[in-house]
């Protein structure tokens, strides 16, 4: 599995668990300004990583929630809007990255 194809699996559990949470869209200013100072090459990608994907199975083991004032849930949806628009960024940087060698 290649680098593209890993995002974007990423980005589809990202996705389907997002959807389930109903979590918004767009992120607010201040945190998609956070996302775009990191660095796709930076060091401490790989926690990134780490703690999407974990933050992911979170969500998946959690998604039976029928609680209808679960802070968990509430913190599932802002943390996933988070990690969907950071994959989708590292995507964008993946596919110019790739048009230039090409
Ligand atoms: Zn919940």
């Amino acid at each position: 599995m290649d680098v593209l194809e890993t995002l974007d699996e990423e980005i589809r559990r990202n996705r389907a668990a997002a959807d389930h949470y109903q979590a918004p869209a767009k992120v607010q200013s201040i945190q998609r300004r956070d996302v775009q100072l990191s660095r796709h090459q930076d060091p401490t990608t790989w926690v990134t990583g780490t703690l999407q994907r974990l933050f992911v199975q979170v969500a998946e083991d959690h998604a039976g929630c029928a609680s209808l004032d679960c802070r968990t849930c509430a913190s599932l949806r802002e943390g996933l809007t988070v990690s969907l628009t950071a994959l989708q960024w590292m995507r964008g940087v993946e596919v110019a990255a790739t048009c230039r060698t090409a």
